[in-house]
């Protein structure tokens, strides 16, 4: 286990926030812990080689899984990766489907978020001074297309050409959890046009583009949320269910969508510009 300050050399360019089941069986992971201005990440990061990249693992709810969405130290852990010299970020997670169509097994990428969650810590420029003395601008970073135009075609073009035909685009919609929606929630959110629900891809995606960094997510459908189907709604065990009948191939994906990447040098998308002309004031990694 390697402990780390923050102004060493990178150590990984490409982030997976995810479980465990993403790189438990890689060869030769570092285990790295990594202190944050926002206390503790979720676990250790994890840095190992895929594609000839080197690529930090984060455990979203931590290697034993026990932390719930609604505790995830989202600032932390994303601050984390930035301190490792990350700038591109995957973030899958699991989703009910809001659409018929949409089943479990479904593979969607999405263009966009709807953010329903309650009371989550989702900016760096809060105004307040970090324990170093720093204060961060007032900052206000441009969110309407939320996700990485570059890291969504390319995971979309990777999943197709391995066989998983992936939903181009599509709403997101988080919801603060940790208990599953209400049938008459599930309708609003259908009703809407959204396509997607889930519990953790806020506010990752923001505080991603709060510090430049790309972040892509690619959605697994477990369930059909509660009012798109007539049964008896979704079951923490179906979830988990299907994750696990899914896990192996999605991982097949993400390894490939980061052997496609682009190289952080040649970043030239909207995140890569965010913060071009503003004051940030945060610290440097
Ligand atoms: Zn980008």
């Amino acid at each position: 286990m390697t402990s780390r300050s923050s102004a060493q050399a990178p150590l990984a360019e490409i982030a997976v926030i995810g479980g465990s089941g993403f790189y438990s069986f890689l060869d030769d992971v570092t285990e790295v812990v990594v202190e944050t201005p926002y206390g503790p990440p979720s676990d250790s990061v994890f840095v190992g080689e895929v594609a000839g990249r080197q690529v930090a693992f984060l455990p979203r709810h931590g290697r034993k899984h026990h932390l719930p969405p609604h505790r995830i130290n989202y600032r932390a852990n994303l601050w984390a990766l930035r301190s490792l010299g990350v700038t591109q970020v995957l973030g899958p997670c699991a989703v009910g489907g809001l659409r018929p169509e949409f089943g479990p097994g479904t593979l969607l990428v999405p263009d966009q978020l709807v953010d329903r969650t309650k009371r989550r810590e989702q900016t760096y420029y809060d105004g307040e001074a970090l324990a170093d003395g720093t204060v961060p601008g007032v900052v206000h970073v441009a969110f309407a297309d939320p996700y990485c135009p570059v890291g969504r075609a390319v995971a979309v073009r990777t999943a197709r050409e391995g066989g998983w035909d992936a939903v181009d685009g599509g709403t997101l919609v988080v919801v603060e959890g940790p208990r599953f929606s209400t049938r008459a929630e599930s309708v609003w959110h259908a009703s809407q046009g959204w396509s997607v629900v889930g519990m953790t891809g806020h506010p990752e995606a923001v505080l991603a583009r709060e510090l430049g960094l790309c972040y892509t997510t690619l959605t697994l459908v477990t369930d059909l949320d509660a009012g798109a189907e007539t049964g008896d709604g979704v079951s923490h065990e179906e979830v988990l269910r299907v994750f696990a009948d899914n896990v192996g191939r999605l991982r097949t994906v993400l390894f490939d969508v980061v052997g496609a990447l682009p190289l952080a040098a040649d970043r030239d998308c909207l995140c890569a510009h965010a913060l071009d002309g503003l004051d940030t004031g945060l610290p440097v990694a």
